[in-house]
């Protein structure tokens, strides 16, 4: 038998190995774009206003990320058009939508779930050119789950008394949705199908960067007929989401995004009477034990942060591993991150796509780079990047100290800080030594120490041996500074409710 080439993890500056043949040459895939030939959609978009597109006067462009080029104009909402977005609602809301039985709500949003499928390859094509995320993770993953987001809450629209027993679930009025550039569509899915089917009305506003998918959610809620107003959709930026914030006929306000924004506007509804949801920030932790089923480990890792760049709020930017174990995963680690596709987003072999904006690269690299004025090893992809767009190669660094930037602040880009334990005690202990408290990954073969190590975790989703895996069935949401309130499953409704 003839020996096998060494392999090794490569730090950056040394000349190619044994690696770059196995993985670079052998591994490479023929070009296959997902043609855009189906896509149709306008040059500009205003706002979604009373059931009907309506023009704005200031526009702004959304860039494709892959490409740098502006893909859509669309219009800024000024404080005139959210109110205007609001009274719309309020009506819709009185005249309509509170009176509806729930059988009948439910009609409509099995409808848009149905018409989500329908355009599923329009809708994932749209998000991809929009957004930079790989076609196969908004084929497979952003699309789907939205459609099974509306079918799922289309379910509980008449069945509130009983997700409550002995209750009188009541709908609270017009909430205020903003959401953030990562998850499109998946995110207006998160917000509207429990409200809508919890008998609320919406004013959604989309960010900045990512309109696309919302027209085009827009047009299909126009189709399924849905009585007017009874979703607004306004476009804009921070200015624009300050405005549905401070409105004051607006009852709820449920937000997605940055920690920062979401303290501003906690700020600003304290001493109201709006209810307030935040789904914030992460740094989730993987924790692999020695007893873990390895390669099944290094993949949920690779999952957890490089595929859809590390654009997750709930990413697993932090890996914990039991030192006896670390070198072998580490040495893993080295070898997949080689083998990641990165380019074209509407490539179907793409694994990782382009960094959503100039500003969010930006800011990567600059933790990136403090990161190594820090002292930690920097390990990077030696792949090739496109010669235009926003794109990052998957990177990971050891030597980890846990008061380092990369391991204490939201990178949101494929970056991975990878520290070592001794004992479970410790791994508890780095997993919980940040602000935030979203999501955890835990590695082991034995069940009973999944569940004990879970107990101990102050993060509000953790995944046993698997990681970034959804069901709308299944609660989502924020411990610490990840934010409050839950979506998904029947915990998802509660924002929405009063429960008599
Ligand atoms: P990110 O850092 O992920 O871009 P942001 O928190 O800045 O997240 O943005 C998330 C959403 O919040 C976007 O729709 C954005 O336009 C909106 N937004 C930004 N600033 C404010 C604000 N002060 N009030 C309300 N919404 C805001």
């Amino acid at each position: 038998m003839s020996a096998q080439p060494e392999l090794r993890v490569e730090r950056e500056g040394q000349p190619k190995k044994a690696v770059d043949l196995l993985f670079g040459d052998l591994w490479g895939y023929a070009p296959a774009p997902e043609s855009t030939g189906p896509v149709r959609f306008e040059k500009r978009y205003g706002h979604f206003i009373d059931g009907e597109f309506v023009a704005g006067d200031k526009w702004f462009a959304s860039v494709n990320p892959a490409t740098e080029e502006p893909l859509v104009e669309v219009a800024e909402a000024d404080e005139a058009m959210v109110d205007r977005a609001v009274q719309s609602s309020r009506k819709a809301y009185d005249k309509y939508w509170k009176k509806m039985k729930g059988s009948e709500r439910a009609k409509y949003i099995f409808r848009i779930a149905r018409m989500i499928q329908e355009r599923a390859r329009e809708l994932a094509i749209l998000e991809s050119m929009d957004g930079g995320k790989p076609i196969k993770e908004s084929r497979d993953i952003d699309v789907p789950l939205a459609a099974a987001h509306f079918f799922y809450y289309a379910g509980w629209a008449d069945k509130l008394e009983y997700a409550f027993p002995g209750g009188k679930p009541q709908p609270i009025g017009v909430a205020g949705q903003i959401i953030p550039w990562n998850f499109p569509l998946l995110m207006a899915a998160w917000k509207l199908a429990p409200a809508l089917a919890a008998g609320n009305c919406c004013v959604l506003k989309p960010a900045e960067t990512t309109p696309l998918t919302a027209m085009k959610l827009a047009e299909i809620l126009q189709e399924a007929d849905l009585p007017p107003g009874v979703v607004n959709i306004v476009n804009g930026f921070g200015r624009t989401g300050a405005a549905i914030v401070n409105h004051a006929d607006v009852d709820k306000i449920a937000f997605t995004g940055s920690t920062d924004v979401g303290k501003i506007i906690q700020r600003a509804l304290a001493g109201t009477k709006k209810r307030l949801t935040l789904e914030l920030g992460g740094k989730g932790a993987n924790i692999i034990f020695e007893d873990a089923p390895i390669d099944q480990a290094v993949e949920g890792i690779i999952d957890g942060i490089f595929f859809n760049q590390g654009h997750v709020c709930c990413a697993g930017s932090r890996l914990l591993v039991e030192e006896s174990v670390a070198e072998t995963v580490i040495r893993k680690l080295g070898h997949r991150i080689q083998t990641l596709r990165v380019g074209d987003p509407l490539d179907k072999n793409t694994d990782v796509g382009a960094i959503n904006s100039k500003p969010q690269l930006e800011k990567i690299q600059e933790l990136v780079d403090s990161g190594v004025d820090q002292g930690a090893q920097k390990h990077q992809s030696r792949c090739d990047l496109p010669a235009k767009g926003y794109f990052f190669r998957p990177t990971f660094f050891t030597d980890v100290s846990p008061s380092h930037r990369i391991a204490q602040e939201e990178i949101f880009g494929p970056v991975l800080s990878v520290m070592t334990f001794r004992t479970p005690e410790e791994a508890i202990e780095r997993a919980n030594n940040t602000p935030y408290g979203l999501s955890a990954g835990i590695w082991s073969d034995k069940g009973s120490k999944l569940f004990k190590i879970a107990g101990a975790m102050q993060a509000g989703v953790i995944w046993g041996n698997t990681f970034n895996k959804f069901d709308p069935t299944s609660p989502f949401g924020g411990y610490k500074e990840s934010g409050f309130g839950r979506e998904g499953g029947r915990h998802g409704l509660l924002p929405y409710l009063e429960i008599g």
